[in-house]
């Protein structure tokens, strides 16, 4: 009997019969390891031996029937060898991998079984459905059917019930290969166009690739987990429309979702997250908590300020500009309408096109909306001769900009039309950059404290250097940008992520992604050199040895925009923002009319300290206004009646902590002040 050689991660080599499994191997080594192996990943060794095995493992030429677009199917060959069955016999030397649920890439195979599952299920109950295709997505899997009537919520039960059952009867996921026309006749018979469609195209003969699971039968490469006992913790989520291939004008299809996770507790995270999402969405909270609108009378993309959310964009504009002069920036202010030619001259008008409004005519000549802010600030630079002693140049401007982005795209504060750009644009000699880049970094950073983020993930976006071609600058520029961009946050001890080939034409990049309360990244600062503009627009400085040189240009936002922060700000923290943010810090409930006086003399005291204050003097009853407070996400409610007029006190109420209990007027204000003042981020 011939012997094949297996490798085992800890390089150990194991002999065994030509056709053993995975599994049997599993086996050998622990019932445990055998109990949890869900797939396993073979690479073969051997240079010709290593052709014959995609004959019988069979994973490695077919193209994936499951394939489309939103679904990456985790078999395909790595480098690292291809995923197969854990039953599939091994006839040659191969490293090995047995994958376990400690394995980030064996849950799509457990997702993709998901999906045959459902499937199945649905063939019992809707035994006249048309089957799509069914690959594993992100957080679970879908299966596409055609079926007369829409599933509705309570088919969507009787399915998920059916694969409970399915899932408990331990079935196993049987590979089988049949010669084309046996395939095409078997979906022949069955009815099954679609199927037959997808054995046509992509079938590699003379062996197709099937998986039982019970009575349902898939074209399909595989590979799968070896039954259904192991598919737990999963939850039909939605039906979605849905075109055969995703392409307009085919067949109408149902997409069933599902959600599909190793335990169930990682399920009910998934779906606490889910729910969170919901909860924190910030177009629901603009308009429940009154902060911002978009009015259809006025254009989509184009945002309304409303009172309160005007009251939040001045707390932190005024903490910008502060912290922009306390930091050596300039502030300045720029049209929004400019020249059409000036815009060529920046190229805009060429490579932004897409993104730009069209042009305004005024007296013969063409006037642009702009798209950005960087050409007003060349201006203002160049405006006279600049020596290197005023080098570096910081010019700031929370500066509106207005941009063509296509009504599908446009969300809430998060993709508009017109917004404010925290935008600056820097102009150094090169021995400056360093320094800069440091104090940019900086800026970001106390941004992000200062608005309550902890985590980050920082990228470092070079250029293609196989192709300088494509890129402004010289290979010098590159070097010497990327390099001090580098330096820096190597020397700030802040790990990145360097994105080869990411950068954009005219220069490398930092970008900062925060992360919020529920774990979502946000794109939020960029800095960002540029090497092309200062050439176009010709921008010098007089150097010491008294010739004339080219200053290097950076461009840096920190929020991004007003808006688009707003709207990270409002779901970070559910709408409930900390007191130095809210637009009501206080909101005063005396117990009846009675005690309006007093109600009042708070009222004074808190505006008078400088405080964010408001006075619920409505004929209602305390619970009431209790609600609608904590509706309002106001930080502190201040209950007054008759012992509190009497004893100077108020009764104070917090918006997460609940009842604080009676506390002198004065020393609530004062310990207000210090949580205003040290910027608490605390809820
Ligand atoms: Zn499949
Ligand atoms: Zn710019």
């Amino acid at each position: 009997m011939d012997t094949i050689h297996i490798t085992m991660p800890d390089g150990a080599i194991r002999d065994v019969p030509l056709g053993t499994t995975a599994a049997e191997i599993a086996q050998q080594i622990s019932p445990r390891l055998a109990k949890e192996a869900l797939v396993a990943r073979v690479a073969p060794i051997h240079g010709p031996a290593a052709a014959a095995a995609s004959a019988s493992t069979g994973a490695m030429a077919e193209k994936s029937p499951d394939a489309a677009p939103e679904a990456r199917m985790t078999s395909a060959a790595n480098g690292e060898g291809f995923l197969v069955d854990l039953r599939a016999p091994i006839d040659q030397d191969v490293r090995l991998s047995i994958l376990t649920p400690k394995d980030p890439e064996a849950i799509q195979v457990l997702r993709h079984s998901a999906a045959h599952l459902l499937a199945a299920a649905v063939l019992e109950l809707f035994p006249n459905v048309k089957l799509g295709i069914g690959p594993p997505i992100d957080t679970g899997f879908f299966y596409d059917f055609v079926r007369a009537e829409p599933f509705t919520p309570e088919d969507l039960e009787r399915i998920e019930k059916k694969m409970r059952e399915l899932a408990a009867q331990d079935i196993p996921n049987e590979r089988k290969m049949m010669p084309k026309p046996e395939a095409l006749e078997l979906y022949r018979k069955w009815d099954q166009g679609f199927k037959c469609e997808l054995v046509e195209e992509r079938a590699i003969e003379p062996m197709v690739s099937f998986y039982t699971t019970g009575k349902f039968i898939d074209f399909c490469r595989g590979p799968h987990i070896p039954s259904t006992g192991r598919i737990r913790a999963f939850k039909l989520m939605s039906v979605a429309g849905a075109y055969w291939k995703g392409q307009e004008g085919n067949p109408q299809m149902q997409r069933i979702y599902g959600a599909c996770f190793y335990t169930q507790q990682e399920l009910d995270e998934y779906l606490h997250r889910l729910e969170e999402t919901k909860r924190r969405d910030h177009r629901r909270l603009g308009q429940e908590l009154d902060l911002f609108s978009v009015q259809e009378e006025a254009g989509p993309g184009l945002i309304f300020w409303h009172p309160k959310g005007g009251l939040v964009r001045k707390i932190m504009e005024d903490w910008q500009r502060d912290e922009l002069l306390r930091r050596g920036y300039d502030l300045v202010y720029t049209p929004h309408i400019m020249r059409l030619e000036l815009w060529k001259t920046s190229g805009h008008a060429n490579f932004y096109r897409e993104n730009m409004f069209g042009p305004i005519e005024v007296e013969k000549d063409d006037y642009q909306l702009k798209p950005m802010n960087c050409p007003g600030h060349i201006l203002i630079y160049k405006s006279r001769l600049r020596s290197y002693r005023e080098l570096p140049v910081r010019l700031a401007e929370l500066g509106t900009v207005y941009r063509y982005e296509r009504s599908g795209v446009l969300h809430g504060l998060l993709r508009v039309r017109g917004f404010t750009q925290d935008d600056a644009h820097i102009f150094c000699m090169p021995e400056q950059i360093e320094s800069e880049i440091e104090a940019c970094i900086d800026f970001a950073f106390a941004v992000m404290k200062t608005f309550g983020f902890s985590e980050y993930v920082v990228e470092l976006s070079d250029w293609d250097a196989n192709h300088p071609e494509n890129y402004a600058g010289s290979a010098e520029d590159w070097a010497r940008s990327t390099g001090a961009l580098q330096t820096t946050l190597t020397r700030l001890n802040i790990p990145f992520k360097r994105m080869e080939g990411e950068a954009a034409f005219y220069g490398p990049k930092i970008d900062v992604k925060l992360i919020d309360a529920i774990g979502r990244p946000w794109q939020l600062t960029t800095v960002q050199f540029d090497f092309n503009l200062p050439g176009r627009f010709g921008l010098e400085y007089v150097g010491e040895d008294g010739n004339r040189h080219q200053p290097l240009m950076v461009h840096r936002a920190l929020w991004g925009s007003v808006e688009r922060f707003f709207g990270i700000l409002i779901e970070h923290y559910a709408g409930a923002f900390p007191v130095w943010l809210a637009p009501v810090q206080a909101e005063v409930l005396p117990l009846s009319e009675k005690f309006a006086e007093y109600a009042k003399k708070v009222i004074v005291a808190l505006k008078d300290a400088g405080f964010r204050t408001h006075l619920d003097d409505r004929n209602e009853k305390l619970q009431a206004k209790i609600r609608d407070a904590q509706m309002q996400k106001i930080p502190y409610m201040l209950i007054v009646g008759g012992k509190e007029a009497e004893a100077g006190t108020v009764s104070v109420r917090h918006q997460s902590k609940g009842d604080l209990g009676p506390r002198p007027l004065a020393e609530f204000v004062s310990s207000l002040k210090q949580e205003v003042e040290s910027k608490s981020v605390q809820q």
